[in-house]
């Protein structure tokens, strides 16, 4: 079906494929998988309920209500249905395409209506004034505001979501992309060229770890190639419904990457990767099919792409640490790239490996769920603590910002000592000089 078909009740820019929400048979078999149904136990927040009332409009059983605009901004798009749904039905996915159909059916008024579409059109579509945005929240750490604000009573007076946008802070440097060189030559023995995906949250919240993701993939023998000109990968848009600047910035991505010469565009985002790979259904409409489909072959996330290609164990520094492994919903689910990370954690020389306990249930991170829902976001993460103590973990490894973010946070808040680190940053202390 076209993304401007009409169906139903559905408006017809991108409306969910009727034939996605007829697979359900009803089976039950993804209830247990999902976080926002084993909160709340009803069936409109199940991955089951959601498809039938996504189904109801398409039928005409139903208008686009207000619960079932709820319903679409309250699922996690963990994707977790996904992976347990016999039919594969992806009730995550029709949810995201209902957040485009709840703007058009709820358009938000004036001012949020003007802050939408400056942040997700402009800003996020623009790198340059991105990074020159986050320049007041780095001069709030560093003249000691975020000191004072933490050390008073202000944070309390606001809303919760304020609250732990605020702690969720990490400390926060210059942004990479523009530090970075356009070209980082292998060490050692050259085994091939790939092209780096700089997420933008990562470049401005983790520079750290792109830093040493550049340098993992170099010293496994990689030549990196990061273009400047690259742009947001338009998941955000995807969260939140505005489907068309996610088109636009697919096409620019698509048309920058494909005139690279290399062997695997690599990204150490899981959102990121979830989102690129995503493209080809995207774009299914502009025609350029073999191309998709090369572009899609070639996304990697930077823990797919080095187990595939053997990690190069010869001069590994041992990292004598226990480690345990969160997995991010979008790389596991999304992605279908669960066993690499752990075969690359425990290949690591020194590094006593803790299975985690539903290592891939949410975190309760989800974009801006955690601040959309503050309180049932913190019921999932305080799961997620729980099963993380138990391992008695020193190092919590992920490969997501939004989950290093959330985690980061939680670990913090309940005093727990588990440091979260990426992939990258544990294969970075393993890497030699
Ligand atoms: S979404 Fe899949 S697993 Fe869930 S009830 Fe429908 S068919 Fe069964
Ligand atoms: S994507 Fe996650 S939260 Fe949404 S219905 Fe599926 S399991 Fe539930």
């Amino acid at each position: 079906m076209s993304h401007t078909d009409k169906l139903g009740n559905f408006t017809p820019e991108d409306a969910p494929d009727y034939g996605d929400v007829l697979q359900c048979m009803r089976c039950g078999f993804c209830l247990p998988t999902c976080p926002t149904f084993a909160l709340t136990g009803r069936e409109r927040s199940s991955p089951r309920g959601r498809v039938a009332l996504a189904r109801a409009v398409a039928e005409q059983k139903l208008e686009f209500t207000e619960s079932v605009r709820e319903e679409a901004f309250f699922c996690l798009d963990c994707r977790a249905c996904t992976t347990a749904c016999p039919s594969g039905v992806r009730a995550g996915e029709v949810m995201e395409i209902c957040r485009s159909q709840a703007h058009q059916f709820f358009p938000l008024k004036h001012v949020g209506k003007t802050f939408r579409a400056f942040v997700l059109q402009k800003m996020l579509t623009n790198p340059d004034l991105l990074e020159t945005s986050m320049l007041p929240a780095r001069l709030y750490q560093k003249l000691g505001i975020q000191w004072l604000v933490r050390h008073s009573q202000l944070l309390k007076l606001g809303p919760e979501w304020v609250a732990k946008a605020e702690g969720m802070m990490p400390e926060l440097h210059p942004p990479l992309r523009p530090q970075l060189p356009e070209v980082v030559p292998a060490v050692g023995e050259q085994r091939g060229r790939v092209a780096f995906f700089l997420g933008c949250i990562m470049t401005l919240m983790y520079p750290e770890v792109s830093r040493q993701t550049v340098r993992v993939l170099t010293h496994q023998g990689f030549e990196v190639v990061t273009p400047k000109e690259q742009k947001c990968c338009g998941a955000p848009h995807l969260t939140e419904g505005d489907r068309c600047t996610t088109r636009s910035l697919a096409h620019h991505n698509l048309d920058l990457f494909m005139a690279l010469e290399v062997d695997a565009i690599v990204t150490d985002c899981a959102g990121c990767g979830a989102a690129l790979k995503e493209y080809e259904e995207l774009l299914e409409e502009a025609g350029e099919h073999a191309k998709l489909a090369a572009f899609k072959a070639k996304i990697k996330d930077v823990s797919e792409f080095l187990a595939e290609q053997g990690l190069r164990l010869e001069g590994l520094r041992p990292v004598d640490k226990v480690v345990t492994y969160h997995e991010p919903c979008h790389l596991c689910h999304a992605q279908g790239v669960s066993r690499q990370p752990r075969d690359l954690i425990q290949a690591i020389p020194g590094v006593d490996y803790r299975e985690l306990n539903e290592a891939s249930w949410c975190c309760g991170s989800a974009a801006t769920f955690s601040l959309k829902y503050t309180g049932e976001s913190q019921q999932i993460l305080d799961r997620k603590l729980e099963n993380v103590m138990a391992t008695g973990a020193e190092l919590l490894v992920t490969a997501n910002p939004g989950c290093h973010l959330q985690l980061a946070w939680g670990l913090k808040r309940v005093g727990m000592p588990q440091q979260v680190v990426h992939i990258t940053e544990l294969l970075g202390m393993a890497t030699p000089d």
